[in-house]
């Protein structure tokens, strides 16, 4: 019996720019296992849908193919099933069993950090289904490389198929997935109530589907209408935390601290490249992560004109498109602030 789970499918997947790639490099996967990417190693923080894509290829093998032996397996759990087939001297067996598989999809590969034996498993497992065109999916939380506590020839050969980021979902992303997800639950959710939730709850889909079952949960007990006022009523808390947590203030102090520079230098009139680029970084981020306008934000920027702002936050959209260094720092900010 396989472990997949039913309910995780693509046609349940949401797509959009953030997942796009992910997406269809999983779809092609599950067309032809084996065949166009392998190993298929996708990343990206937690709650953005590696798992749930994961499930979709297992589910749509298993569509095309009933008898195929697809296997999902939280690399926590390989590492335990690992240690109890030692101790019960049962390893050829745990071997064989994991060798004549399909498809192998193996996920949060960042939990193998530090653990030498299971690595050399996994690492001969590994080998063995590349060489016979058998498929494997990895996901991790961050890019391989960068996973500490892994050797190194595993972390190349993890890059040896095709590897892609998975990326926190833009706004449009985040209204249509909660829209989807009230129209699995059967709920009346007004267009633009989502668009508000969406708007305020900035981290993961996760955070997304925790709150719209907050406010079903919260209808359904008062039976009133889900509008714009009882949602804030209903997440009160929770959107009272996010703007808490992501203030103009937040964002130079973050900013600051990840280019090595100082708040006073963000503020600052200096033009230097080393300070004008992370001060037009922070004021892209005031305008996407905070409800602040042009002119406030420029005040808050040691009285800049709030043309100044919307020349940064144009720049910085630019040069997300063609930088790649700009583009990952982007990222790992609003990862670092809406965490
Ligand atoms: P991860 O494994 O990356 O931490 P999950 O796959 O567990 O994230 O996703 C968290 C929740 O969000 C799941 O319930 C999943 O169905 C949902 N989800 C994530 N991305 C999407 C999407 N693009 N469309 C629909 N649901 C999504
Ligand atoms: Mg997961």
């Amino acid at each position: 019996k396989s472990n997949i789970r039913e309910n995780y499918t693509f046609d349940n997947f949401v797509e959009g720019k953030s997942n796009q790639l992910a997406r269809a490099a999983a779809c092609q996967v599950a067309d032809n296992p084996g065949v166009s990417y392998n190993p298929l190693f996708l990343y990206g923080g937690v709650g953005l849908g590696k798992t749930h894509l994961l499930h979709a290829v297992g589910n749509e093998i298993l569509n095309r193919n009933p008898d195929a032996k697809v296997i999902y397996m939280h690399s926590e759990r390989f590492v335990q099933d690992m240690v109890k087939a030692l101790q019960n001297n049962a390893i050829e067996s745990f071997k064989k069993h994991y060798r004549s598989v399909n498809a192998l999809l193996i996920d949060d590969i960042q939990f193998f950090a530090k653990k030498e034996r299971s690595q050399e498993e996994f690492f001969h497992t590994f080998n063995a289904l590349l060489e016979g065109n058998q498929q494997i999916i990895m996901t991790s939380d961050r890019y391989p490389k960068e996973i500490e506590g892994v050797e190194d020839r595993l972390k190349s050969r993890f890059g040896w198929g095709l590897t892609i980021a998975i990326e926190p979902p833009e706004l449009e992303t985040r209204v249509a997935i909660l829209m989807k997800k009230a129209q699995e639950a059967k709920v009346n959710l007004p267009h633009e109530v989502a668009f508000f939730i969406a708007k305020r709850l900035r981290s993961h889909v996760r955070e997304l589907e925790g709150a719209l079952n907050r406010v079903v949960a919260h209808a359904n007990f008062t039976g009133k209408p889900i509008t714009i006022e009882f949602v804030k009523e209903a997440l009160r808390d929770l959107l009272a935390l996010q703007e808490k947590l992501v203030t103009i203030d937040n964002i130079q102090r973050t900013v600051a601290e990840y280019y090595k520079i100082k708040v006073a230098d963000i503020l600052s009139k200096r033009r230097s490249r080393s300070v004008a680029r992370p001060r037009q970084v922070a004021m892209a981020l005031a305008k996407e992560l905070t409800s602040h306008s042009l002119p406030e934000i420029g005040d808050a920027f040691g009285g800049r004109d709030h043309t100044t702002v919307l020349h940064a936050c144009r720049k910085i959209k630019e040069l997300r498109e063609e930088n790649l260094d700009i583009k990952e720092d982007y990222l790992n900010l609003i990862r670092t602030l809406s965490s």
